[in-house]
């Protein structure tokens, strides 16, 4: 549609224009990122995964996100970023129970976020 460099984007669901690094990325995309904001895409997430968590309950919801994990792994972590990250911070009692697994989410979603890992 343009030959410019677009280094903004408008989100799909708020409607703000920000800039590209508010975005998650997505390979699937015809830009590289996703039509939704990163705050966006977290709270959309959040909210489908609160839904799940009461319907399957708090036990069922634990044992989901280590299976989610150990999948991810094996796939050599392709698993949807902005999943992992709203499941990681929905998910504080996983830190409690298992530290290794939350630490690995952790680091995947600052990942996601072009932070530094170390
Ligand atoms: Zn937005």
């Amino acid at each position: 549609m343009s030959d410019l460099i677009v280094k903004e984007k408008r989100c799909a669901k708020c409607g703000t224009t920000k800039a590209l690094s508010e975005f998650y990325r997505n390979a699937a995309s015809s830009d590289g990122h996703r039509h939704q904001c990163k705050k966006c895409a977290l709270a959309h997430v959040r909210d489908y995964q609160a839904r799940k968590r009461s319907e399957l309950g708090e036990e069922a919801w634990l044992e989901k996100g280590r299976t989610n994990v150990a999948m991810s792994r094996a796939r050599g972590a392709t698993q949807d970023k902005v999943q992992q990250a709203a499941w990681a911070y929905s998910n504080k009692r996983l830190r409690e129970m298992y530290p290794k697994v939350w630490e690995q989410i952790y680091r995947e979603e600052r990942y996601a976020r072009g932070l530094n890992v170390r």
